[in-house]
């Protein structure tokens, strides 16, 4: 259902993606070590007893030149000898997540999912990668139906990478798109064409990969409703499963090389949400199908299969087919989650590979969630999966949300949703505002920011 531009301008307020509750910004009481590993062994006895297995994101941070949009972590550098050192500190990382969880082997953990997300892992030569994962895999134990799935470059990624990766049991591929226009591929500095995209997605398919996945960005510098029409056509014609479709975060302060544009390049405000409307509703006609917020799915693809089953989660992954326990990340900067406690390794890659050296566990910060954040978090995710919630038993309930219908009357006057005093069910017109809904839940942000508004006061 396409939202009036009236509520898309009411509720263009600014509000966290949540891919974690509480977001990184209220993480205020960080674990030591031993909570972090003891939490995953927590995790994994729980999950074991129920066949669920651990997921393992692998973050390789190397890039070969810097996309100007790039909000991730990430080390500039056409330097290939820095791959095998960082393929074997990753490597005696996990070496220490095993004997301290008294695990090998002999006691292999069982896993669910593997990611290599980045930064470019593609940028790792094959054999890197088969050492990689061949370390990784000597100590783990597939659970069925197990997904490997992969985040590749198009520009720097050949066909030996995929074959390696195939052999090794990935069938999932996700691609770097962002944009087929060339003023906007031109200002963000990733030139790309469609053959290529073509290419590696024809090849990934021939080698047996049954998912494969296209990163899109609205709001770039020159995007208009032309170049987002011109965009989604290509996409149309490429057919990928499924297609992640994000807003774009204009935040200089904290990453100087979007400062290769100004402000008054962007599309703003209800022009930059116009660009999603019109992507969504072009999908849609496609055959595409709305999964959570910001994404689509083919109905022959296991996100959406996932979304029907109600088994969709979300983590810093962003959403998965499948509930995982706990989540493990290795490599500089990645996030981990036992569910009861966040863990971020150090961001300096350097210090990350020097404390992995000592035999230190890298932990830069993370969070340890107390009660009311253990129920907040279920509601949270409830919102973002199932779009809906509901708090009449003891294990779902906390004081705070007494005060949750009242924050959502403006929003079901709007017919976004329908609360009454235990339960909220968000509509299909109000898919658009999930994260407005889930600001209303959100008790750190009252309680830090009370000024922040779920909705625009002066529309
Ligand atoms: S390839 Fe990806 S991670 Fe690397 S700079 Fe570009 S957007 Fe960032």
């Amino acid at each position: 259902m396409n939202p009036s531009s009236d509520l898309l301008k009411k509720y263009n307020v600014p509000g966290p993606r949540y891919t974690s509750y509480p977001t990184v910004p209220y993480w205020d009481l960080s674990p030591t070590a031993e909570q972090w590993v003891s939490s995953i062994a927590q995790a994994l006895k729980e999950g074991e007893a129920e066949g669920v297995g651990a997921a393992l994101y692998v973050h390789i941070p190397f890039c070969e030149s810097l996309c100007t949009y790039c909000g991730c972590n990430t080390r500039i550098t056409r330097n290939r000898s820095v791959g095998v050192p960082y393929v074997q500190t990753v490597l005696k990382e996990w070496e220490l997540y095993l004997q301290k969880l008294g695990r090998g082997p002999s006691a292999p953990v069982p896993v669910s999912e593997i990611h290599l997300g980045g930064g470019t892992p593609t940028f790792l030569e094959p054999g890197e990668l088969r050492q990689l994962m061949e370390g990784l895999l000597r100590s783990l134990k597939r659970v069925d139906g197990a997904e490997f799935s992969v985040e590749a470059d198009p520009r720097v990624t050949r066909r030996e990478h995929l074959a390696v990766l195939a052999e090794l049991g990935f069938r999932r591929l996700s691609l770097g798109i962002q944009d087929f226009d060339s003023r906007v591929q031109d200002v963000v500095n990733r030139v790309q064409s469609e053959a290529q995209v073509r290419e590696v997605t024809e090849v990934a398919r021939s080698l047996g990969y049954d998912s494969v996945n296209y990163d899109l960005i609205y709001g770039l510098p020159f995007q208009t409703l032309d170049s987002i029409r011109e965009t989604i056509e290509a996409v149309r014609r490429l057919k990928p499963d499924r297609i992640a479709f994000y807003a774009y975060a204009h935040v200089p302060w904290i990453k100087p090389s979007q400062r290769r544009f100004t402000e008054a390049d962007l599309p703003a405000g209800d022009q930059k949400r116009a660009l999603y409307e019109l992507g969504r509703e072009m999908l849609e006609e496609a055959g595409y199908r709305e999964v959570g917020m910001d994404h689509f799915a083919l109905e022959t693809d296991s996100l959406w299969k996932a979304s029907q089953g109600r088994t969709l989660h979300r983590n810093f992954m962003g959403y998965t087919a499948r509930q995982v326990a706990p989540l493990i990340g290795l490599g500089v900067s990645a996030i981990g989650d036992s569910w009861r406690v966040f863990a971020q390794n150090e961001k300096l890659l350097e210090t990350y590979q020097s404390r992995v050296e000592k035999g230190e566990i890298p932990l830069l910060r993370g969070h340890v969630l107390n009660d009311e954040d253990l129920v907040i978090r279920r509601h949270v995710l409830n919102l973002m999966c199932r779009m809906e919630t509901r708090w009449d038993s003891r294990e779902f309930y906390t004081e705070y949300l007494e005060s949750v219908p009242g924050r959502l009357e403006e929003l079901a006057q709007d017919e976004l949703l329908q609360a009454d005093r235990y339960s909220v069910k968000v509509s299909e017109k109000g898919r658009a505002f999930l994260r407005n809904v889930c600001m209303a839940f959100d008790a750190r942000l009252a309680r830090q920011a009370p000024q922040t508004q779920l909705f625009s006061k002066t529309i």
